[in-house]
């Protein structure tokens, strides 16, 4: 049979990211192993640098790039971002870190190219990995908290902008933009910050950012959540139910059993 638990509200999570919500509405079953359960995947010990160790260190790189207040001309921002990238790469033991590396050289320029015709329109740096935070009250849950970290915030006078940098591919991203109440991260991080907000692809030239459009309703996107917690504290299970598109990344497999039954 198909696993479809029902959880009672004491052991629903109080604190719920992005990531728990995709996951809660990509399968409710994944959710329950993830969040309910707090089942993670092991991080395999292995020497290579994959490509969540080489977004990880595309993070940290443009995060110390930002805080260090580049300089506006082209040639000193770029020696400045291909410091800091060489010093971060260098730290990194994985053989790999030398294809990661070249790789994110090509790309630097283009970054840089980005962020100087984006300081052209009157932006400027405000934060990064900044915190949102928003509580909230569920009927049958109690108080929990809304919250997210969100790679970059910048300003423009009064408006605000969260930049999510990704290393998947543009054509993808675009997709997700175009069903935001499917993919709701983004649409999440613009309710959180009260901000527009863009994707940043930061693995392919030229680097240009993908707005979520300003029409999309954040707020019925992001209210969802309480709505289906509240009727998860009421009794509604969580059944495994993913695509294959999910199932195919998905590393509760073994425990759903997903082919073993049939709905
Ligand atoms: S394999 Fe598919 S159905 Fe099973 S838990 Fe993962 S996403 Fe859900």
């Amino acid at each position: 049979m198909r696993p479809a638990p029902v959880v009672a509200a004491a052991h629903l999570p109080r604190r719920y990211s992005p990531t728990a919500y995709q996951t809660l509405l990509d399968c409710p079953y994944r959710f329950f192993v993830k969040s309910v359960l707090g089942i993670q995947e092991l991080d395999e010990a292995d020497e290579a640098l994959d490509k969540s160790d080489y977004g990880n260190a595309l993070h940290r790189i443009l995060k110390a790039f930002h805080d260090s207040a580049p300089p506006p001309g082209r040639d000193a921002a770029l020696a400045r971002l291909q410091e800091i990238s060489a010093a971060e790469f260098a730290a990194l033991p994985a053989w790999t870190a030398a294809a990661w590396r070249s790789r994110w050289e090509k790309i630097q320029p283009a970054y840089v190219d980005a962020w100087l015709d984006w300081v052209a329109q009157g932006w400027h740096y405000h934060s990064g990995e900044a915190e949102f935070a928003m509580p909230f009250h569920v009927a049958g849950l109690g108080e929990i908290t809304l919250h997210g970290r969100v790679d970059r915030v910048d300003e423009k006078n009064e408006a605000r902008t969260v930049i999510d940098y990704k290393t998947g591919s543009a054509q993808g991203l675009k997709k997700k933009l175009k069903t935001p109440d499917e993919a709701i991260q983004l649409p999440f991080y613009a309710w959180l910050a009260e901000a527009a907000a863009v994707y940043l692809p930061i693995n392919e030239t030229p680097v240009a950012p993908l707005e979520l459009d300003g029409e999309t309703d954040v707020d019925a996107i992001s209210r969802r959540l309480p709505e289906l917690l509240e009727a998860l504290a009421a009794g509604a299970a969580l059944p495994a139910s993913g695509i294959d598109a999910v199932c195919n990344y998905c590393e509760a497999r073994g425990l759903c059993r997903k082919g073993m039954w049939h709905v």
